[in-house]
């Protein structure tokens, strides 16, 4: 996609959703194959997935948007399908894809169990999952790892154990329980004489409140990265003192980068892992420049989040789960207060509208600040940021870099002032593309001599999807000025970046 060019942009953003709608397709035909099932089953499916699209209807209105406009209206069917895609785990039976897939290994029909004997582990590595936090509801994705050792002859066909481990995936979870069920589960329905579950888990990390103080030198790891956790469980063999299994287990783990020691990984290790367990959330709507007298108001007027959260829990049901289930108490509360941060605070913001004067109550200073500057381009690299994707309600994260030249020499702005403009923004229901539009448009109208955005995330939903693997990266870009005029000036910030990156900081 080139420059700021509007035709060009929102063919780049029809032919991407006409790709997603493929992929979904494709995705739920995929799902329907593995669940199966009667005519009666689709029926009541349908009705399922109609009662989560009026759900989300709800959350949209309670974010105060208008979910009939361009790029919502096909939002609650998508969120709709997700979830019951990624939670159809609930319908499946473990025996129905073990059996039929058990045969004797070659030489050991007879019946002897070699399970203490010198060989026998089988492990099954990097098996790539997609899971949702029972905490929050948001997708998390996993490496899972499993080994085992046959008794009595007793072989699973391999591409069962992910088959297997992928029923418990495809349900509301936390990492040691997901463990655990795969765990037992796969003892349960092979009979072997022990199995190992490792799982390496990735959990997006919450905005923080703080990201509303402006002076925070806080790392951009914090924001950037994920949350992640390291568990494990084991039955049988795997667990007797003597046996050394579990040590071949963990070598062989070890070998693809992956440690973990022995009782390592205890239940509180990982009893708060979902940072929406230990945000102290409050009721803002997360615009950090609609100062104190919208938040007082939005704090008092519970209404719309009383039938937000109420939503949610309807979803919870359809999906086959139980709201009251002890785990679930605070979820459809924790989902909301996600959501609020992405509130809308004005659904007819026009960028227009938010000329230099407007961006002087942002606060910017014509100082000089702590950007830096090269060849004349000033740099603001690495301004982290978390945004909503509006198609899906998942969240991207990522990086904002901002290169930009001002008429006036010696002119600037702080840092914090741009990572101001970059979170109002981010904090509302979003596409990469357009984000990356308006950062570029309202940094422009102070830097009139060229700016240049370039918007690296990280997508949840492309990942819950499985379109994309973990790491895998969206980078969108907007150049306006002597950015789009002279390639020499784009090439410099390009660069800038590239060192930047090298430079590891
Ligand atoms: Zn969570
Ligand atoms: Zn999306």
């Amino acid at each position: 996609m080139g420059a700021l060019d509007a035709g060009c942009f929102e063919d780049g953003l029809q032919n991407r959703i006409g790709l997603e709608e493929e992929v979904e397709d494709m995705a739920t035909a995929e799902a329907a194959k593995v669940v199966g099932g009667s005519e009666m089953d689709s029926e009541s499916d349908a009705e399922s997935t109609r009662s989560i699209e009026d759900a989300v209807r709800v959350l949209l209105q309670g974010l105060g948007e208008d979910h009939e406009r361009e790029g919502l209206r096909r939002t609650p069917h998508r969120v709709a399908k997700a979830f019951r895609d990624g939670t159809r785990g609930y319908k499946e039976k473990v025996k129905d894809i073990v059996e039929g897939a058990l045969f004797p290994e070659a030489g050991f029909e007879t019946g002897i169990d070699h399970a203490d004997g010198a060989s026998g582990l089988v492990v099954v590595r990097d098996i790539n999952l997609f899971s949702h936090c029972e905490s929050c509801l948001l997708p998390f994705s996993i490496k899972c790892h499993i080994g085992y050792v046959p008794s009595r002859g007793r072989i699973v066909g391999l591409s069962k154990l992910s088959r297997v481990a992928d029923v418990f995936a495809k349900r509301l979870q936390d990492p040691q329980r997901l463990a655990n069920e795969i765990c037992v589960a796969l003892h349960d329905s092979v009979k072997p004489a022990g199995v190992s579950v490792a799982l390496q888990c990735w959990h997006i990390q919450f905005p923080e409140e703080r990201k509303c103080n402006f002076n925070t030198n806080s790392p951009i790891s914090d924001l950037q990265g994920w949350v992640k956790v390291l568990v494990s469980s084991s039955s049988g063999i795997f667990k007797e003192e003597k046996s050394s299994f579990l040590d071949d287990f963990f070598s062989l783990l070890r070998l693809r980068g992956v440690v973990i020691e022995k009782g390592d990984t205890t239940r509180s290790h990982v009893s708060h892992w979902c940072p929406s367990r230990s945000l102290e959330i409050h009721l803002s709507n997360g615009h950090c420049l609609q100062i104190s007298e919208n938040d007082k108001a939005s704090s008092k007027t519970t209404a719309p989040q009383t039938s937000m959260v109420a939503a949610v829990a309807s979803i919870l049901c359809c999906i086959g789960e139980d709201p009251s289930r002890k785990e679930l108490l605070g979820t459809p509360s924790r989902y909301v207060q996600w959501l609020l941060n992405f509130k809308s605070s004005n659904s007819d913001f026009q960028l227009k509208d938010h000329s230099v004067c407007n961006m002087s109550s942002y606060g910017v200073t014509l100082t000089n600040g702590n950007v830096t500057s090269t060849n004349g381009i000033q740099l603001a690299l690495n301004l982290p940021f978390c945004s909503q994707c509006e198609h899906h309600l998942l969240p991207f994260h990522g990086v904002v870099h901002i290169g930009y030249m001002s008429k006036q020499e010696g002119i600037d702005v702080e840092r914090s002032a741009l990572l101001t403009m970059v979170h109002f923004f981010a904090c509302k229901l979003q596409v990469q593309e357009r984000l990356t539009r308006q950062i570029a448009e309202a940094a422009y109208s102070i830097f009139s001599n060229g700016v240049m955005v370039v918007v690296e995330a990280y997508h949840n939903c492309m990942i819950s999807r499985g379109i994309e693997k973990v790491g895998s990266n969206t980078a969108t870009i907007a150049v306006l000025g002597q950015f789009s005029s002279d390639p020499k000036t784009k090439s410099l910030f390009f660069q800038a970046i590239a060192k930047n990156v090298d430079s590891g900081t």
